[in-house]
């Protein structure tokens, strides 16, 4: 049980074996905090905290967070990342993805709360569905179908937003929402679905690079060295309303596909698939709030994260590692 002190504040963060919340715990403690993870590993992987065991400050509870959350330690900051996030985990996890995003909220919100901690919710640009506002600024309110494939996803978030704005209004909790634009790096699971392990994987593997539509829809990828900063950056804020962050540099998907087969020096060549269901046409954060208020904006280029990445994933690839 970690105990109050003054010098090394105490986080939880839900959803701590995954891609994020793997990295906010390792940044955390480099911080000199104390940190406790909760993941019920349902798209997590204990790998990505393997290096973490036998650290004094560091304590791994497997839990479901759609259940009562029940923790003995004095706690400072809550941050509650659970949920699947990639749209083939939560196709795949349509329910477990509505209940994380409502029922973990609440629990984690009433730990914060009961704890007289901050709370940290990871939001998404979900959040603006498939936006008819380009790029989106956080008073943007959203084009989301609500009975779509996505909607499990989307809407949860949403109702997330509104459950820690209740929260933060009507009982008084210091909470702050980050809206997260699509993030890469390292250890994101190569078979998660979502379009920058996908294409590594299949370069790097001499599969065809499967590009869903005509590949002219955009995304904007911000590495996660940068969007952990921005994290940090937030919480340690005392601004309450959601904040973009992401990477403003936006491009096509069969520019992205073009860009891998260049940098791997793959083979491999497009194949175009049919376009998901609700698959939003664009996507840009404006990211004039973080600037402003944070004083932050991301550093890492665009070749030198992807870079990072696909060395990850060479060590990855192979029928023993995925
Ligand atoms: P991830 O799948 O790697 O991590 C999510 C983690 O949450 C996993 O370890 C999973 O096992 C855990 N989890 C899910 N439901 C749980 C539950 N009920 N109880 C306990 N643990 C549970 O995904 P990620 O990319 O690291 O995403 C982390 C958060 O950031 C998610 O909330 C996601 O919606 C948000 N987000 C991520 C991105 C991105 O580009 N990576 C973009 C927008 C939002
Ligand atoms: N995508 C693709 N091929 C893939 C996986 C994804 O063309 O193998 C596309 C997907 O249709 C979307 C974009 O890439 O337009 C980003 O998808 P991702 O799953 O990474 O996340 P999203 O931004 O849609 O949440």
């Amino acid at each position: 049980m970690f105990s109050r002190s003054s010098t090394s504040p105490v986080s939880v963060v839900t959803g701590g074996a995954g891609f994020l919340g793997s990295h906010l715990t390792d940044r955390l403690l480099t911080e000199g905090h104390r940190v406790v993870g909760l993941d019920n590993f349902i798209t997590g992987n204990s790998e990505n905290i393997g290096h973490l065991a036998g650290n004094p400050n560091y304590r791994f509870v497997r839990q479901d967070v759609s259940n009562f959350i029940f923790l003995p330690d004095d706690i400072d900051f809550v941050f509650h990342l659970a949920s699947p996030a990639s749209p083939i985990d939560y196709l795949e996890h349509p329910i477990p993805t509505m209940k994380v995003g409502a029922l973990g909220t609440h629990n984690a919100l009433g730990l914060a709360k009961a704890k007289g901690a901050t709370f940290f919710l990871a939001s998404t640009s979900e959040s603006y569905g498939d936006p008819l506002v380009h790029p989106q600024r956080e008073d943007y309110w959203g084009n989301v179908n609500p009975i779509g494939p996505r909607g499990v996803y989307d809407e949860a978030k949403r109702f997330a937003e509104a459950l820690t704005m209740a929260y933060h209004r009507y009982h008084g909790v210091d909470t702050k929402i980050i809206r997260i634009f699509n993030t890469y790096g390292p250890r994101m699971r190569l078979r998660d679905g979502r379009v920058v392990p996908a294409f590594i994987g299949q370069a790097l593997t001499g599969e065809p690079l499967t590009v869903f539509g005509d590949g002219s829809q955009t995304r904007s990828f911000c590495y996660v060295s940068d969007l952990i900063d921005g994290m940090f950056k937030l919480v340690m804020s005392d601004f309450h309303e959601p904040v973009n962050i992401g990477n403003p540099r936006e491009m096509t998907i069969k520019e992205f596909g073009e860009h891998i087969i260049r940098i791997t020096g793959t083979h491999s060549e497009l194949e175009y698939r049919p376009l998901p269901v609700d698959d939003p046409k664009v996507r840009q954060p404006d990211i004039g709030r973080a600037r402003s208020i944070l004083g932050w904006e991301p550093k890492v280029d665009f070749e030198e994260g992807i870079r990072h990445t696909i060395e990850y994933f060479r060590s990855r690839v192979g029928p023993a590692k995925q």
